[in-house]
């Protein structure tokens, strides 16, 4: 597996705000959605909508709060990690890249978390929990639509060894994320700008972890022209899951996708249900 880093396909200087590039086929009917806005409405619970544009009035959303001390980031982390199984350092790591993104918050839109405790809980235990699930080491794993860098940037801080490449299809948000990573001397871990279907389409992975960019159902069928690139697809969600696994059956079967594992858990302080959804790809047969 390899992974360019810098602008997918020879366009030299691209459009910064959206994911849209000349060269994509247009989408077949129904499709369009799938490749659709941040913050699909499933996912609200895990990270208020966010415009699908870094418009300008969205560059001043959070410029006039105050940001987060990486000391309070610190104590929040502990907080949120109180009974995991986790190393002071991992988490010393985890407030310094939370207080990074707090930072980048002000001049871009990249979340509408803010909140030292929440911050801890919604993006960093959350993601954490499912490196817990299938150990990343020695696998390939793609992080779909990473936005800031959920969940790939906490799985590879937590786990130094783990190769990861963090995809997405908007260039202002993976040239922040290539900024964490030098400013973090992250190294094995790469970040691409590039669409899913058109990546996915010249790479395979065994694990694919998607969170908040659409429902199971439009995530699924994304995938469907790829799907023999990928061996696990884990979907991180909210608490709303049974209902989009539901709404997702049909087509998730059509098209060779089945469920293998739900591991429900809770975030601390009354933050809310995840859960993470383990899809057995079609990728997986005969390996
Ligand atoms: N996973 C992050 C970000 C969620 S916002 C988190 O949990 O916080 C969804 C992100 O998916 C956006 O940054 C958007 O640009 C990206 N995205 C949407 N469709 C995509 C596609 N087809 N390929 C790659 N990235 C995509």
């Amino acid at each position: 597996m390899s992974a360019a880093n810098g602008p997918p396909e020879g366009r030299s200087e691209p459009d910064p705000n959206e994911s849209p590039r000349p060269s994509a086929a247009r989408p077949a009917p129904g499709e369009a959605k799938a490749r659709g806005p941040l913050g699909a409405k499933a996912d609200d619970e895990i990270d208020g909508p966010l415009p699908a544009n870094d418009d300008p009035e969205a560059v001043l959303l959070h410029a006039d709060k105050p940001v987060a001390s990486v000391d309070e980031l610190r104590a929040a982390m502990q907080w949120a990690f109180e009974n995991e199984d986790i190393t002071p350092a991992a988490l010393d790591r985890f407030a310094e890249h939370a207080r990074l993104v707090l930072l980048g918050n002000q001049r871009m839109n990249l979340t509408a978390i803010v909140e030292a405790r929440e911050v801890a809980a919604k993006h960093y235990l959350d993601s954490w929990r499912a490196t817990r699930l299938l150990p990343l080491a020695g696998r390939s794993v793609l992080d779909l639509g990473t936005g800031a860098g959920f969940p790939g940037m906490p799985a590879a801080l937590a786990e130094p060894q783990a190769k990861i490449v963090l995809l997405d299809s908007t260039k202002k948000r993976i040239d922040f994320v290539q900024e964490t990573l030098a400013a973090m001397g992250v190294t094995r871990t790469t970040a691409t700008w590039e669409r899913a279907e058109d990546h996915l389409a010249k790479h395979r992975y065994d694990m694919v972890l998607v969170r908040a960019v659409s429902s199971v159902r439009e995530n699924v069928r994304l995938l469907r022209k790829v799907k023999h690139s990928i061996k696990d697809l884990l979907m991180l969600k909210g608490a709303s899951w049974s209902r989009e696994v539901r709404a997702a059956e049909r087509e998730a079967e059509r098209l060779g996708f089945r469920l293998d594992t739900v591991w429900e858990h809770e975030l601390p302080g009354d933050l809310g249900k995840r859960a993470i959804l383990v899809y057995r790809a079609p990728g997986s047969q005969g390996s």
